[in-house]
């Protein structure tokens, strides 16, 4: 059986991230601080200069009103007269709505269905019964099975203080969001046969599921810490309860093997329920805050105290990590779920070079994911760099995908290095779609795919290393 791996995408509901901190950094960000700075000293003023103000800015105010009712009436003739550019303007504006429409169905409705929806599109799409199909070099390979590893995000923050709303988000249990999630992956299974028809024997489960963790190590304490805001909960336990059995996974096969007999339709509801084997990996996302090397006060410390906790607790994940064969895969791009403007620093790969710069570090199992996103030349050459040196290091090119110039500017990247480096690099790329945060900008999941099955930038063989055998090695599968 051949096994396609997407090693990095979203099953989340619309309760999961944190909507309002969002939309808060996007007005803050839309916005130049400067202009900020000059409403603030304007609504400072005394009445009568605000007064005398509004009188002067007037007049201008109505010849601009003017000038901007005859250019409206222009365009509206002329979007009335030429069909032309009526199509291309609600065009644009169609596909945008239609993809933000498309977004939040996939968010709202149970993740279950999410799934049984994504196999009965791919069963539709590549051949009923089969998987999916790759082409290149004249020749095709079909995969039957897909593993899906969706990445669990801890939205739990703390900075809620700086709101100024009278309610805040003050906590998102990420308990919540393991139980839907884990629902979700039980319904698919219970229910997909009443909507995945077929003639004769039913077809297999195309989709094999094991999430990753997300883990924001500021969210607890280690133990014996006093006590922060929110829920109390340990570092130490989660990973105990969660991780328990790896270290006896002496070989990738072991591991495998135990990851696959997790009765996935058995879920009972409870999170006491879930243990050993029920994730695959860490997912860590700085831009929430997550930060992989503690190192400042200014990075938003209180004290040396706070300081020498933080990095104590992500010093505790990475030789946990280590020692079991636990992989972790970090957002490390530009763009995400941005909630302070200082994160930033916390996903740049500069800021993990401290960490794998340590000798006792340097064979963490870590996925740099969207290889520092499209507009970082200079993130995507530092993670080339890791890729080169450090055995355990890998890239994602997840979201990248939703256009399929993506593969030819790749190879582009890839063809600047010699014959042995090149060869070298390829096989620490990793295939990802970052469905369903992908949908923003394409409208199915099935096209992601298809994009990545037909691009002739990649032979038949390369593709096999991205979405088979690299993902197995950076899982720790093979
Ligand atoms: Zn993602």
């Amino acid at each position: 059986m051949a096994v396609f791996f997407d090693s990095h995408c979203h099953m989340m509901n619309l309760s999961h991230p944190n909507l309002t901190a969002m939309i808060k950094r996007t007005f803050s960000e839309a916005m130049p601080k400067k202009l900020i700075r000059y409403i603030e000293k304007a609504v400072a003023l005394p009445l009568v200069v605000k007064i005398l103000i509004c009188f002067l800015l007037f007049l201008p105010l109505l010849v601009i009103l003017l000038i901007v009712l005859v250019v409206g009436l222009i365009a509206a003739v002329l979007f009335l007269l030429f069909p032309s550019a009526r199509r291309v303007l609600t065009g644009i504006l169609k596909e945008q709505v239609a993809n933000t429409m498309n977004l939040l169905a996939v968010m709202e409705t149970d993740i279950g269905d999410c799934l049984i929806q994504l196999e009965e599109e791919l069963r539709n799409k590549f051949e009923t019964r089969r998987g999916v199909i790759l082409y290149g070099d004249c020749e095709e390979k079909v995969y039957d099975k897909i593993v899906l590893t969706p990445l669990i995000m801890d939205f739990g923050l703390k900075n809620y203080k700086e709101s100024k709303s009278p309610y805040k988000v003050r906590w998102k249990p990420i308990v919540a969001q393991v139980e839907d999630l884990f629902l979700g992956i039980r319904d698919y299974y219970l229910y997909r046969e009443s909507y995945i028809k077929s003639t004769g024997t039913p077809v297999p489960p195309l989709f094999e599921i094991h999430p990753f963790m997300g883990i924001n190590t500021r969210n607890y304490r280690l133990k014996s810490f006093p006590f922060i805001d929110g829920p109390p909960s340990l570092l130490e336990d989660l990973l105990a309860t969660n991780f328990r059995d790896f270290a006896d996974d002496t070989t990738p096969e072991m591991r495998y093997r135990n990851l696959s007999q997790r009765d996935r339709s058995k879920f009972d509801g409870n999170i006491k329920s879930i243990g050993s084997h029920d994730f695959i990996g860490i997912k860590v996302y700085p831009p929430l805050g997550f930060n992989p090397w503690p190192e400042k006060i200014e990075e938003g410390y209180t004290d040396d105290g706070e300081l020498k906790r933080e990095r104590e607790k992500v010093e505790y994940l990475y030789n946990f990590c280590i020692e079991r064969n636990i992989p972790i895969t970090a957002h490390c791009s530009d763009g995400g779920f941005l909630v302070d403007q200082k994160y930033r620093e916390f996903a740049s790969p500069f800021k993990w070079a401290k960490v794998l710069e340590q000798q006792k570090y340097n064979k963490l199992r870590l996925n740099l994911a969207h290889f520092g996103g499209v507009e970082r030349d200079d993130w995507r050459e530092r993670i080339a760099e890791f890729l080169l040196i450090y055995d355990n290091v890998y890239t994602d090119i997840s979201y990248q995908g939703v256009d399929e110039k993506i593969y030819s500017k790749l190879k582009l990247f890839l063809d600047r290095f010699g014959a042995d480096e090149r060869k070298r690099l390829i096989r620490k790329i990793i295939f990802g779609s970052d469905f369903m945060i992908n949908l923003m900008n394409i409208e199915k999941y099935s096209t992601y795919l298809e994009y990545f099955a037909e691009t002739e930038a990649l032979t038949l063989v390369e593709k096999e290393l991205l979405c088979h055998t690299n993902a197995m090695k950076f899982l720790y599968l093979a």
